[in-house]
């Protein structure tokens, strides 16, 4: 009988060609205005002004974590006229079509990631900051049976951080 061989695939995080997130192929193209309305256009989602607008402020600076609120604040700053309600409800049609992801850090608090990789976060208590820990730094031992007729659609880890000595 001939040895057993054992083949070791290396399983790297280097997301396939095709994957990136918006705000990468942003990056790589360079026109973000472009991008955004092609991407818009991918998702089904019309590319009225105000979407594009957002899908500008929001994706074409690189991945980051915002709020409703901080999301207004440089549309107004931009001199994008939308209101608060507006764009509360672009970042939940942009989450429903996967363009964001939602994490919820507390009950008050939910912000939306550009990166919609699989990865987790830590968060700053006080300074209010969202840092990304690569998915495979955060290994889960054991997960909860769901109840039935569920099944576990992703787990999301967020690690609360606080200054030391205080
Ligand atoms: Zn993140």
């Amino acid at each position: 009988m001939a040895p057993s061989r054992t083949i070791v695939i290396a399983n790297t995080a280097e997301p396939a060609e095709g994957l990136l997130t918006p705000a990468q192929r942003a990056a790589l193209t360079g026109c973000p205005w472009h991008d955004v309305k092609a991407m818009l256009r991918d998702v089904g989602l019309r590319p009225t002004r105000q979407r594009m607008a957002l899908g500008w402020i929001l994706f074409a600076k690189g991945d980051r974590h915002i709020t409703a609120e901080m999301l207004y604040e440089e549309a107004s700053k931009a001199k994008v006229p939308v209101s608060l309600a507006t764009v509360y409800n672009t970042l939940h049609q942009f989450t429903d079509v996967g363009l964001l992801r939602q994490v919820a850090v507390d009950g008050s608090k939910t912000y939306f990631d550009t990166n919609v990789s699989q990865h987790h976060h830590f968060f700053v208590e006080g300074e209010n900051d969202l840092l990304d820990i690569p998915h495979t730094d955060v290994v889960v031992g054991k997960t909860p049976m769901p109840p039935e007729g569920y099944e576990v659609a992703r787990i999301d880890v967020v690690v609360r951080l606080r200054k030391k000595g205080r």
